[in-house]
């Protein structure tokens, strides 16, 4: 079956999100896509991957993907937290991250990670 992965950043971390697609836009295309609202309408104009597209984040596209999760209906999240702004969804943003790791759901919250997970064994 193919691995879902949801795409998840914060606004000061969108620009990073669209860049590190393209950088790995062969190997996520081999996935089935999901991301919040903004994050994914971004990602479907500005690279050549489909996504799916939940609500945005602060309107429940982050508890759409922690049910998701709870559901055990995705292998992993990427999700570029902003550690320098103040969110008014940080309520959602900690539950999404307390699912992922209740469900022990692969998580990248950083560039560094993320592209270690979806590194191809040949890399
Ligand atoms: P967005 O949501 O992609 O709709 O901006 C991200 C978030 O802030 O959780």
């Amino acid at each position: 079956m193919t691995q879902a992965i949801a795409l998840v950043a914060h606004d000061q971390k969108k620009d990073q999100m669209i860049a590190w697609v393209k950088q790995h836009e062969h190997v996520l295309s081999g996935f089935q896509l999901y991301a919040t609202g903004t994050t994914g309408g971004r990602i479907n104009d500005e690279t050549a991957l489909t996504v799916t597209t939940l609500k945005s984040g602060p309107l429940g596209g982050d508890a759409q993907i922690g049910a998701m999760i709870s559901e055990q209906r995705l292998d992993a999240l990427v999700f570029f937290i902003d550690p320098l702004s103040a969110l008014p969804h940080d309520v959602d943003v900690k539950s999404l991250l307390r699912l992922a790791i209740l469900y022990d759901t692969l998580l990248a919250v950083n560039e560094a990670t993320a592209s270690r997970l979806v590194r191809q064994p040949s890399e």
